[in-house]
């Protein structure tokens, strides 16, 4: 029997509807493969600004860091839109990524089959797309200084810098590399090479990364050549890897290819320590406390929990599976489902995944 520990923040809004479900399934499964879960549970976004005076409690970092993984639901809504910068919940989930240098954000892009009346692309353009986006998430022009805003001969000027070192570019470089190991073995590296000095630091450090994974094959892309091949044919694509901002932008062009925010969860990992699990949607307050939201990005969140941080890919496999197999036999949350008549509420969906493990 092995013994893990997971921090919990259920966030905000369809937070905790989504996350309950989520720990429930990690329960069944250390039922079934004898292992031992033991969940914590810490404050986070808008609920710990309301009952700490901060959207990161000290405590809530120290559950984290002394955890295996850490899972998140969501963070914000409009009770807290008018919180000064410090005191946004959206400032808490910034923090702990901070907190646990989390520099690789991945973002897998699955078509299910029986969604792909929710793609907005055609059936055979789409179809079998599995895609899996690695982010840089430290560096880049985000973090950039100096930043400046000043008043010039000719009006306002303004300056962003983007700034990386060689040694950020090769370990999200390596992640990607090592995870197109675990895949089809096929990395797409996105840059601007022809325009950007970073981008040509950026394509030097990939070919020479390259000459330590053989069996990957690696292929540059320019960005917007990649923006167009998403939609073009998402199919050519295994494992992408990018810096900060090409990263933000094409994994959220990516996640619409499959139709469905609902659907897809990201994983941020570290050097070392806890990664962070996470649905890629918000905190969705509309729906808030309703019983109707889509557990699956979250419980598929666990299952890149499973993976990537406890290393236990047989776990992760089943819950994907059992994930697959609900759609298949034709169960749907309203946000999937639209005119669907077998819709069902985030617990009774969550019951389903769990009986089909
Ligand atoms: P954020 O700024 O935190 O990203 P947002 O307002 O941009 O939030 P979301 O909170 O992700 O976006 O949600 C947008 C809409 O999508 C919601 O109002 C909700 O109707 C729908 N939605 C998001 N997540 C889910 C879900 N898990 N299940 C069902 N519907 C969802
Ligand atoms: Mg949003």
């Amino acid at each position: 029997m092995s013994n893990y520990k997971i921090a919990v923040l259920p966030g905000d809004g369809i937070g905790p509807d989504v996350v309950k479900e989520a720990v429930q399934l990690l329960e069944e499964i250390g039922n079934q493969y004898n292992h031992q879960f033991e969940f914590v549970y810490g404050k986070i976004g808008g609920v710990a600004v309301d009952e700490a005076g901060t959207p990161l409690p000290e405590k809530t970092v120290e559950i984290c860091k002394e955890s295996d993984a850490v899972l998140l639901g969501a963070v914000g809504g409009p009770k807290w839109d008018n919180e000064s910068p410090e005191l946004k919940p959206e400032t808490g989930l910034l923090g702990i990524r901070k907190a646990l240098q989390l520099y690789a954000n991945l973002r897998p892009v699955t078509l299910f089959s029986s969604l792909i009346h929710s793609s907005p692309l055609k059936r055979e353009v789409v179809l079998d797309t599995d895609i899996l986006i690695v982010r840089e998430l430290t560096g880049g022009i985000y973090f950039g200084s100096p930043r400046e805003r000043r008043v010039g001969e000719k009006g306002v000027e303004v300056i962003d810098t983007l700034f990386y070192t060689e040694a950020e570019m090769e370990r999200i470089i390596r992640k990607g590399f090592e995870l197109a190991q675990t895949r089809k073995r096929k990395l797409t590296s996105v840059d601007k090479a022809n325009v950007l000095e970073s981008s040509r630091l950026w394509r030097e450090v990939a070919n020479r990364v390259s000459c330590d994974y053989p069996d990957v094959a690696l292929t540059h892309m320019l960005v917007d050549n990649a923006a167009m091949q998403l939609i073009r044919n998402p199919r050519q694509f295994d494992v992408i890897v990018t810096e900060n901002m090409f990263g933000d932008i094409l994994s959220d062009e990516a996640s619409m290819l499959t139709g469905s925010l609902g659907m897809l969860p990201s994983a941020s990992l570290g050097v070392e320590g806890p990664g962070l699990y996470e649905p890629i949607h918000g905190s969705a307050p509309d729906i808030a406390g309703k019983d109707v939201a889509n557990p699956l990005a979250t419980i598929l969140s666990a299952a890149l929990l499973l993976r990537h941080s406890l290393g236990l890919s047989e776990e992760a496999y089943a819950v994907e599976k059992a994930v697959e197999q609900a759609l298949e036999q034709g169960f749907r949350t309203h946000d999937i489902g639209g005119e669907w008549e077998r819709v069902l509420s985030t617990t009774q969906m969550g019951e389903v995944v769990r009986g089909n493990l």
